[in-house]
């Protein structure tokens, strides 16, 4: 345990609202954040009405004008506060923002926030916050777009050891989510949490369930391995659910978050390689996914002989700042595919798509001695796939002639819609292979249910590329049904 806690901030919404989030937040919370400012009236009404709670409150009365929910004139913020500190005794602490000048013993947290970004004076703010702040604790939460963006805001950790205070930095957004998982195991007293992902009160927040359950960010330290997905977008993916699980299961002491990376060169730069980083947060390596899947072998030391054959890596293992890449999308399309047809020998397949997951699909089927055929609405890109080529436009007319087809284009994922095939279309084939991954049937394996055609999810794949990652990593065995489990739960 890191001694660090989870702050979780509920809207103040009404009365009614509050007495049931905070019976819930009760298992959740170290400290319950109330956000005075998203009650409509007098926020100092509530004051005597707060329902009792074993964890104590913190209160919060933010400004529109630094961030909070409405407009709250000055006269009105003197008012609550005053209120507050004329009911005593104390039994709530306070969060107050640096530019408030309040005399007020309760007062836990300064805070400072930017919904613009992160200041080029960034260090001068936080000199001005140290004086305001008087030894309390810090908080310095600024928006950020990419993941290198808060980097400044991670780096006042450094400043704050060297002064002696305590700071809580916090990259809001999705690109700086990895602050709010990391930073309990690097002495951070303190993450900030949604009770519902519905309600959170800032982007990027995560549910206290999630940080618990899924980051167990209360067991991280700075020895924690740190694994993570690096691709645009990666909001959706599914490999936290179950590589989390794997680390739990066995016991590893690792961490697997989401990497949300728009410029490989400048991530791999400034957060990961040794001589040119500028933070320390341990990576040991990655799930690499689209578009960076071909782009960052230039920055491998090895390539293992499958990713170099697909000319694509899914995998970095990172060892004594060794960058090995290898590709687990072969095996891991393979596996589930011979678990149903265990002789592919001259199977006639018919993959669709022609971009990384294809070459993966390609490579592993060949190795079989299937006979392939790519349908590619680009034929030069699926001439390097080494097999046979046609049009997508002739796919339709064409299926009749094959025991399987794969779908490997996004169609069918969330934001592509439309389907492959009709069950129509389809009927006569042996089975039907949808790379897209989706807890719910995605439209094409519906259409091949529709005319009783055996089907693999891609998420079946994802989960035996992941066992396989898991299995590269640790050097120990993938516990594929707790990963599965993770998955369906
Ligand atoms: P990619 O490199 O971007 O390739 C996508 C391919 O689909 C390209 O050939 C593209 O053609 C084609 N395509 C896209 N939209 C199309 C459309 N509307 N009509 C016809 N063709 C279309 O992506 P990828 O990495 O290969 O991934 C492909 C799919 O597999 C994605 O859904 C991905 O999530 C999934 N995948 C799943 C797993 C798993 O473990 N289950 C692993 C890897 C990938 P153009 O080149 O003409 O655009």
């Amino acid at each position: 345990m890191n001694g660090g806690k989870i702050i979780v901030s509920l809207r103040v919404t009404s009365l009614a609202q509050l007495q049931r989030d905070i019976v819930s937040a009760q298992d959740c919370a170290d400290l319950i954040e109330l956000r005075m400012d998203y009650f409509d009236s007098d926020p100092s009404t509530l004051l005597g009405r707060l329902p009792s709670s074993e964890k104590p409150y913190l209160l919060t009365l933010r400004p529109k004008t630094q961030g909070g929910h409405r407009e709250i004139t000055e006269g009105e913020r003197s008012a609550f506060w005053e209120t507050v500190r004329t009911r005593g005794p104390l039994d709530r602490l306070i969060d107050v923002e640096y530019d408030y000048d309040l005399d007020n013993d309760g007062i836990e947290i300064v805070s400072y926030h930017n919904f613009e970004g992160v200041p080029p004076d960034l260090k001068s703010v936080y000199h001005d916050l140290l004086r305001a702040a008087q030894n309390r604790t810090l908080k310095v939460a600024c928006l950020v777009q990419r993941i290198t963006d808060a980097i400044p805001v991670w780096r006042l950790l450094e400043n704050a050891k060297v002064d002696g205070v305590d700071v809580v930095p916090v990259a809001m957004g999705e690109a700086g989510e990895w602050t709010r998982i990391l930073g309990l195991a690097h002495g951070v007293r303190f993450t900030y949490a949604a009770l519902h992902r519905k309600d959170a009160t800032a982007a990027g927040q995560l549910t206290a369930r999630g940080l618990i359950e899924r980051y167990r960010v209360k067991d991280l330290t700075k020895a924690t391995k740190v694994y993570g997905v690096i691709g645009d977008p990666v909001l959706s993916s599914l490999s936290p659910i179950f590589q989390n699980a794997a680390f739990h299961h066995t016991g590893e002491d690792a961490v697997f978050i989401r990497l949300p990376v728009t410029d490989l060169d400048e991530f791999l730069r400034r957060m990961v390689v040794k001589n040119t980083r500028e933070v320390e947060l341990n990576f040991a390596g990655f799930s690499v996914t689209m578009p960076h899947k071909r782009a960052i072998i230039p920055y491998l030391d090895e390539v293992d002989e499958t990713a170099r054959a697909i000319g694509a890596v899914n995998t970095v293992k990172i060892e004594s700042d060794r960058f090995t890449g290898y590709n687990t999308d072969a095996r891991g399309f393979i596996e589930p595919l011979k678990r149903r047809i265990a002789e592919l020998n001259g199977v006639r397949v018919a993959i669709i798509g022609a971009g990384g997951a294809a070459r993966a699909c390609a490579y592993a089927l060949r190795q079989e001695n299937a006979e392939v055929t790519v349908f590619s609405r680009d034929l030069e890109k699926a001439e390097m796939l080494g097999a046979e080529v046609r049009k997508f436009s002739a796919l339709q007319r064409e299926m009749k002639g094959f025991d399987l087809i794969v779908n490997a284009t996004p169609i069918g994922m969330a934001q592509h819609d439309g389907v492959i095939a009709s069950a129509d279309e389809l009927r006569g084939l042996k089975l039907v292979y949808d790379l897209v991954t989706s807890r719910d049937e995605t439209p094409l394996i519906c259409e091949a249910g529709l005319a009783g055609i055996e089907t693999i999810s891609g998420t079946e794949m994802l989960l035996e590329q992941g066992a396989l990652q898991f299995e590269i990593w640790t050097g120990r065995e993938a516990p594929r049904d707790a990963m599965a489990q993770a998955l369906m739960n």
